[in-house]
């Protein structure tokens, strides 16, 4: 990698209650899609990273899972890596939304968040649609419980005020050479990023049918002679009931998320991508190891 004096390096970590759009927000900053995003929440669940860059400045951003009060041990690891990510951040941005705001979610957030150390930033999403005296009544609200530095309001959909906050972020970023190759946009592979895509079109295409407690697992990705990939998945359901609902009548359904999947998988790749899914049924799923370490979540105790 160059030695470029003028390099900047730095970590930001999204902290926010679920849907609160920090998936979309890291895919804004980005540039393309890193993170999935669903209107359900609790959509993301391992660490994803993702990686923008603007100008001389490499900002690599943190998209952690929604922060609330754990009772599964599925849950617990969300927590815990959400932190984790937090730690000696160069910059924390909290994400509100000023719509739902789930306050029972955000507020322990923020009160977690006035004790640490990290410099903070508050981002008040979803301008496109909140109305304005309230939102402005919250900001301040936040505003006099911690110490934020800046606060912004934007649309993370629409990239309206995304500019500002983007150079303000750039220029939080200490001096250093970057951590990545310049093309590099996510820390995820893509056997993983491919079996989020498959689970992002799961909770699409299946809505409130299906709780959010089911998995999507790779299990193979390889190349072929020709240069397309091809990819193996297995959609995990915690009961016998569930199947016939991911099947859909003669399979329409698997083989619908199927389509829309592997059309998403290949323009984000740029390839021929076939894509093989299979459904199991796994009672204990939520309890089996290798599935977090998967996702890249610690197991925890
Ligand atoms: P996360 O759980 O915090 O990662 O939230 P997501 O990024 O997955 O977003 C949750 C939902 O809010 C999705 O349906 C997004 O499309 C939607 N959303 C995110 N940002 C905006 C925004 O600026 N405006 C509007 N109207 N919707 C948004
Ligand atoms: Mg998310």
């Amino acid at each position: 990698m160059s030695q470029d004096t003028n390099q900047k390096c730095g970590v930001v970590a999204v902290i926010g209650a679920p849907n609160a759009g920090k998936s979309t927000l890291v895919n804004n900053l980005v540039g393309q899609k890193v993170a999935i995003t669903s209107a359900k929440a609790q959509t993301t669940r391992a660490r994803l990273m993702g990686i923008a860059l603007h100008d001389q400045v490499q900002i690599i951003l943190v998209d952690t899972p929604g922060i609330f009060a754990p009772k599964r041990r599925l849950d617990r690891a969300m927590v815990s890596a959400a932190w984790e990510g937090a730690q000696e951040a160069d910059a924390i941005v909290l994400m509100v939304d000023p719509i739902k705001q789930r306050r029972h979610e955000m507020i322990p957030l923020v009160e977690a968040m006035a004790k640490r150390p990290e410099r903070k930033i508050l981002v008040l999403n979803k301008v496109d649609k909140a109305v304005k005296e309230p939102m402005l009544a919250l900001a301040q609200e936040l505003n006099d419980q911690v110490a934020f530095e800046e606060v912004f309001f934007v649309s993370a959909l629409t990239g309206d005020g995304m500019g500002e906050l983007k150079d303000h972020l750039a220029g939080m970023m200490p001096k250093g050479v970057w951590h990545y190759p310049e093309e590099q946009v996510s820390d995820a592979s893509e056997r993983l990023l491919a079996a989020e895509i498959t689970r992002e079109q799961l909770y699409q295409q299946l809505h409130d049918e299906l709780p959010y407690d089911s998995a999507v697992r790779p299990e193979s990705y390889t190349q072929r002679k020709d240069g397309s990939i091809e990819v193996r998945q297995q959609i995990v359901v915690g009961r016998e009931s569930q199947k016939p609902i991911v099947l859909g009548k003669g399979g329409s359904m698997i083989k619908s998320i199927g389509a829309a999947a592997r059309k998403e998988l290949a323009e984000v790749l740029g390839v021929k991508v076939h894509l093989f899914l299979h459904v199991k049924v796994d009672e204990n799923w939520a309890d089996d190891k290798e599935i977090f370490e998967e996702m890249g979540l610690d197991f925890g105790r």
